[in-house]
């Protein structure tokens, strides 16, 4: 069986704020921005290596670029400083790689070592151990805890630049297209001349991250309504298209009293007014305003198109989040992983005949909600525990405030068409857990995603948990 070269998306690990990276259409700055993607994902196959084109590199060093398969079906080229990578990656010349590995800090041609072990132990057990100076490239970060710490260099260090600042680019308007890259004082690598001037100081890397300004991007695939004021029954102002940008101005509280919040935006054309914030993706620096990162955690589908909210624990209330979107979409787990409780099929959800409808069943229909053949309404269903330590802070903090202190997430993804997991599985952080679909009480392709909390981490009892049924936002904050 052939080993697969696999990437994770680190991000920048010093800048926590950044939270989603370019994924390119060539490898250099200068290609067009295909999509972004959440800093977190894993598992995502290599499909090639190249060098930058344009020979853009840091302190000499010039950069690699991965394409990368994605959940969506999607690829495209993420810079390699942004990147941890492993398995078989002998035909671009890194050999294979047992661990994740800080793509930046490897060259092609020279297999990499593992981190170096001193022969003797380290002199000063109770200071911090130094770091080991590598230029840029920061000692290997990976998911799992290094086995040790790298020692210090046996010789004086020489003087390491400062890292890299926190300062985004200039990137002066968003809006705009990416600028071209600036261009390249050095035109391949330049060896070090003793005799000759002293170097311009080296520039840090050329952020590959997201604009800094705070921006939401419309999610929905038939668009948007801005409204005058934050509730919906303000009047619309403007309707925006899928993936228009707005600039985020502040957020607010829904006037009706709805758990969700609203965002004051701006457009491009001056267009300004308030959208809801479930209808928008956020880029980092709109962290700043606490609105929730719905396509964080989990990361559930990735593209959506509508979507209907929580409504409450009465019976004829909605239990959970709606998430339109087409049949197949994949349907991911969280970014911390979790586990599977239950991996259920419907057995009247048959391909031709999925959903209520397809049997003239009107939609809430009592008796059939109630018939276990079709999952009680659910169609296809799989249920994620995630434990407490799995969670956000803010959700573990949410969770403490309503008196549910420690407790843990059981996920229900309801109207599956198609399941990836079994029961009791242990899921790597964002796996695909399933696709969309349009069984049981449905009468369109979409996720219902669905909360409820327990204190005990065993708890196999879905139904027992009702009591703990709690809006999906929880599961959001920030
Ligand atoms: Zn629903």
């Amino acid at each position: 069986m052939a080993i697969t070269a696999l990437a994770h998306i680190r991000g920048l690990p010093d800048f926590p704020q950044v939270i989603e990276i370019n994924v390119r259409s060539g490898p250099n700055t200068n290609y067009a921005l295909s999509f972004k993607a959440p800093v977190g994902l894993s598992n995502l196959p290599i499909l090639d290596v190249k060098q930058d084109d344009q020979k853009a590199n840091f302190q000499g060093k010039v950069y690699p670029w991965f394409n990368l398969k994605f959940p969506t079906g999607m690829s495209g080229w993420v810079r390699g400083d942004l990147l941890n990578i492993w398995g078989d990656l002998t035909v671009w010349g890194y050999g294979t790689l047992s661990q994740p590995t800080y793509a930046f800090s490897l060259t092609p041609g020279v297999v990499a070592e593992p981190v170096q072990f001193p022969t003797t132990p380290p002199v000063s057990v109770g200071s911090s151990p130094s770091v080991a100076p590598v230029g840029v490239a920061a000692p290997v970060q990976p998911p799992a805890p290094a086995p040790a710490q790298p020692v210090a260099p046996p010789a004086p260090a020489p003087v390491v630049p400062p890292a890299p600042a926190p300062v985004q680019p200039a990137a002066p308007n968003p809006l705009a297209p990416p600028p071209p890259a600036a261009p390249n004082p050095i035109a391949g690598p330049a060896p070090v001349q003793p005799s000759a001037p002293a170097p311009a100081p080296v520039a840090p890397p050329a952020p590959e991250a997201g604009p800094v300004v705070p921006m939401g991007y419309v999610l929905m695939r038939d668009g948007a309504n801005v409204r005058a004021a934050p509730v919906v029954s303000a009047a619309a102002v403007a309707r925006l298209d899928r993936n228009t940008p707005v600039t985020i101005m502040e957020a607010k509280p829904d006037q009706s009293g709805l758990a969700v919040k609203w965002a004051r935006v701006r457009t491009q054309t001056g267009v300004e007014g308030w959208m809801r914030e479930d209808v928008l993706r956020f880029n980092a620096a709109a962290a700043q305003f606490d609105l929730i990162v719905p396509d964080r955690y989990p990361a559930s589908m990735i593209e959506r198109w509508w979507v209907r909210g929580y409504e409450g624990p009465a019976p004829g209330q909605h239990w959970g989040w709606d998430w339109g979107a087409k049949v197949g979409e994949p349907v991911l787990c969280g970014p911390n992983g979790g586990t599977v409780l239950k991996s259920v099929a419907c057995t009247k959800c048959t391909a031709q005949k999925p959903s209520f409808k397809d049997y003239g069943i009107p939609l809430g229909d009592l008796g059939n909600l109630n018939d276990p053949a079709w999952n009680f309404g659910y169609g296809h269903y799989v249920i994620v525990r995630y434990l407490n330590s799995q969670l956000p802070a803010s959700t573990q903090q949410a969770l403490a405030r309503i008196g549910l202190n420690g407790a843990h997430l059981f996920a229900m993804h309801g109207h599956l068409n198609s399941r990836s997991v079994t029961d009791k599985q242990e899921l790597a952080p964002n796996q695909a857990i399933g696709t969309c679909g349009d069984t049981g009480n449905s009468q369109a392709a979409h996720l219902h995603l669905e909360i409820r909390a327990s204190l005990n981490a065993n708890d196999i009892n879905w139904a027992g948990m009702k009591k703990n049924l709690l809006n999906p936002t929880i599961l959001y904050q920030r």
